[in-house]
């Protein structure tokens, strides 16, 4: 399926690409510790994909990396631009987790949630009150 509707995406330089069946599941901010490493900035901005509905083209380099309760989670990104594209969990192997500002329309996301508001850094003014 490739209609104008679909949403789609991709990395910085267009090496990878994936489209999604349907739409996004949830969308959310996440503050923690982590996504601020992942993401280079303050917090990720995601959304939950079928991972079967999903197409991607190009190929994507992993990173693993065991989280605190014992779950796998592998960050993908391009290997030629380093954009992070989406995330595996091992205990939720159905799924990706898709970063948001890879969407080809990145304005008709709803993120429903803010994620570890609490390890927020004080400059990294999200609130939680005003999605
Ligand atoms: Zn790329
Ligand atoms: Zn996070």
């Amino acid at each position: 399926m490739s209609t104008q509707d679909a949403v789609c995406g991709g990395c910085a330089c267009g090496a990878v690409r994936y489209e999604l069946l349907g739409k996004p599941k949830f969308s959310f901010f996440c503050q923690c510790r982590q996504c601020q490493h992942l993401s280079g900035t303050g917090h990720s901005a995601a959304f939950l994909t079928d991972a079967q509905a999903t197409t991607i083209t190009g190929k994507l380099q992993f990173w693993d990396r065991t989280a605190a309760n014992g779950n796998v989670v592998s960050q993908g990104f391009c290997p030629t631009c380093g954009s992070p594209v989406l995330n595996k969990n091992s205990g939720m192997a159905d799924s990706f987790f898709v970063n948001a500002g890879t969407l080809d329309r990145p304005q008709e996301l709803k993120p429903e949630r803010v994620l570890y508001h609490d390890e927020a850094q004080p400059w990294d003014m999200l609130d939680p009150t005003k999605l």
